[in-house]
């Protein structure tokens, strides 16, 4: 006899992740696939995390305690609120073990992150997913009609990836005024800190409109700390972090992720400089962009996408041939991550190409 594999577990496909570039004419190549911060470590990061590298026989500190304490003081919130885990997706998955089972369904717009279809799918539960509009926005109307008793959790991507409008903040406000008390409301801001758009929403006031929101942020974004794995929540309801307290793994964030952390939480004036860097290369290229014809919708993260539709592939290979490897999601169009501003440059000179 062989072993069996639960069914929707042997149907899923694993995650992809974005591939390495390969060098352009001038031998040049830049990773614009994963969204990820091209700068490296803040001041101070590297040098706490050596120090911490060389007490590594030690668990870490189970409990998170310092980061809990510096994150429930930065942004004013009661420590009871907040849970860890190694990534935001982390915390994603345990949300959802948390509170959906076999048959349960979970309602998300999409297209939207590749990694919630898979979370929901590991549990057996069912994936409702809500077409964003032909601006890339969430159509919230449709996801609160999608609503059913069998719905468990909403799922709700701001900025969002890979399209990059942010929600409004108070056309939010409108829709969980709308959704039952008793569904998980997670509301994704990896890349809130790239918002600068006055009415977008902000995750953290929204846990006074619904019991169940929960505001989901990363430490691998603007952070620049994607490698070392840190994600954490605010969640309106005490309950709803204890919850992932518990499913979450002891020891999962390693002694240098913490520390970097801290360190990184400290070095807040430099994270606002390269912040601001970002943000006016996306302004600039979204900018440029439109004035070259390109139809990109409203972006409020560190990325840009193309609804290239049946040109996807052939897009791709233009960017791949100038050494830019951007994230192609067949059919449907490619996102491609703002870097250094060479790297941006490029971007706009192959972009200027293929509208001819
Ligand atoms: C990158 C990203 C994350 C962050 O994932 P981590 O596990 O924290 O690295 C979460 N949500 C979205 C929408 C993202 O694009």
């Amino acid at each position: 006899m062989s072993l069996t594999l639960r069914p929707h577990i042997a149907g899923m496909p694993p995650y992809r992740a974005g591939r390495s570039p390969k060098p352009g004419p001038d031998g040049r190549a830049w990773k614009v696939s994963s969204n990820e911060n091209p700068y490296g470590p803040l001041p101070g990061v590297l040098e706490a995390v050596a120090r911490s590298l060389e007490e590594m026989n030690r668990y870490p500190d189970a409990g998170n305690t310092e980061m809990t304490s510096a994150l429930a003081t930065r942004h004013g919130l009661d420590e009871e609120r907040l849970a860890f885990g190694t990534g935001s997706v982390e915390v994603l998955a345990h949300l959802l073990e948390a509170t959906c089972g076999p048959g349960d369904e979970v309602v998300y717009a999409w297209r939207s992150f590749e990694a919630y279809p898979l979370a929901v799918q590991v549990l057996g539960a069912r994936s409702v997913q809500v077409p964003l509009t032909a601006t890339g926005e969430h159509d919230l109307d449709a996801m609160r009609a999608a609503i059913t008793p069998r719905t468990r959790a909403v799922m709700v991507c701001t900025p969002n990836n890979p399209t990059g409008p942010a929600i409004p903040h108070d056309d939010l406000v409108t829709f969980l005024e709308s959704v039952p008390d008793d569904i998980l409301v997670i509301v994704d801001e990896a890349y809130v800190e790239y918002v600068n758009d006055p009415c977008a929403t902000r995750g953290l006031e929204l846990l006074d409109v619904h019991p169940g929101v929960v505001s989901l942020r990363t430490f691998s974004k603007a952070y620049g700390l994607a490698a070392l794995r840190v994600g954490w929540m605010a969640a309106a309801d005490t309950e709803i972090a204890r919850a992932v307290r518990s499913v979450t793994m002891p020891f999962a964030i390693s002694s240098p992720a913490q520390v970097a952390v801290l360190a990184s939480l400290e070095a807040e004036p430099e994270l606002i400089g390269r912040v601001r860097v970002t943000i006016h290369e996306r302004d600039r290229i979204a900018e440029e962009l439109r004035r070259l014809g390109h139809r990109i919708p409203a972006t409020q993260g560190n990325f840009v996408w193309f609804p290239a539709g049946e040109l996807t592939h052939v897009w791709f290979d233009a960017f791949r041939e100038a050494g830019l490897m951007t994230r192609a999601f067949a059919g449907e169009g490619l996102r491609v991550s703002i870097a250094e501003p060479d790297a941006n440059d490029r971007i706009l000179e192959v972009a200027g190409t293929l509208l001819r």
